[in-house]
């Protein structure tokens, strides 16, 4: 999701320029039952007035006409006149390759805008469907965090990476934020007491402040470690390795209770 807010200023750079050229020839990435035709009919001759994020999903809206929804899945990225804003993404190959650009938009000035993906797990859609999403991670306020996580017997990781409840958290940032609020990742969503409600919306709201600034996700301070011999960078101890809500999950048996 950090990724995805950088990619939104990265899009803010496009605003007002009028659209001359979309290439949408790549029928796999464009989902919602849209075709082809359909988007560049939509996009050309116009402009986007506005960027917008929830979770991972990337908006521009249109000057007139349906607003245009951008994600990334794991692989993808985005390049706006020949700049990417994140060189690395951990699940990328270092190489570029203009093949893997899915989705062009180009500008009367010249510049494009492409969403780069060698795995293809992103996708465009317009207009899509964003009730299904919870409040955006970054806004999240304590009342807001104490109703995502409700009376539920779900893993506390699980539900905070539910996107219908709070979107955003991927798995590199629910780890480091129950990490650095000393919260066991499989604990009952629902048995947080409010001390403790309190301390994770407070080290939520941190860590994502805080990866923003380094650059992306995987920039936490328990990355490194995420290994068979990963030691808790807080206390030394042997971290632990299990599987929660589908997603590997690392985390220090000695302080995160
Ligand atoms: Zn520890």
């Amino acid at each position: 999701m950090l990724e995805v807010e950088s990619y939104r200023r990265l899009a803010a750079t496009t605003l007002g320029r009028p659209i001359t050229h979309v290439d949408a020839s790549d029928a796999w990435f464009l989902k919602g039952g849209l075709i082809g035709e359909q988007v560049v009919d939509v996009l050309e001759g116009r402009t986007f007035i506005a960027d917008r994020r929830i979770g991972k999903l990337l908006l521009l809206d249109l000057d007139t006409g349906p607003t245009l929804g951008l994600r990334f899945g794991m692989t993808g990225r985005l390049v706006v006149d020949g700049r990417a804003s994140i060189d690395h993404l951990e699940y990328s190959s270092d190489r570029d390759d203009p093949q893997w650009d899915r989705f062009i938009v180009t500008f009367a000035d010249g510049g494009e805008l492409r969403m780069r993906d060698p795995r293809r797990l992103g996708g465009v859609e317009l207009d899509p469907d964003t009730d299904r999403l919870g409040v955006d991670a970054f806004e999240l306020t304590r009342a807001q965090l104490r109703a995502a996580l409700g009376t539920s017997e779900a893993p506390l990781k699980a539900r905070l990476m539910d996107q219908s409840r709070v979107a955003g958290l991927g798995n590199l940032l629910t780890d480091e934020i129950l990490w650095r609020a000393a919260l066991d990742p499989a604990r009952a969503a629902g048995s947080l007491s409010p001390a403790e409600l309190r301390r994770l919306r407070r080290h939520l709201l941190v860590t994502l402040r805080e990866l923003d600034e380094r650059g992306g996700s995987h920039m936490g301070d328990l990355q490194i470690m995420r290994s068979r011999e990963g030691v808790c960078p807080r206390d030394g101890a042997g971290l632990s390795r299990r599987t929660i809500g589908g997603r590997t999950t690392y985390s220090c048996p000695v302080h995160q209770r």
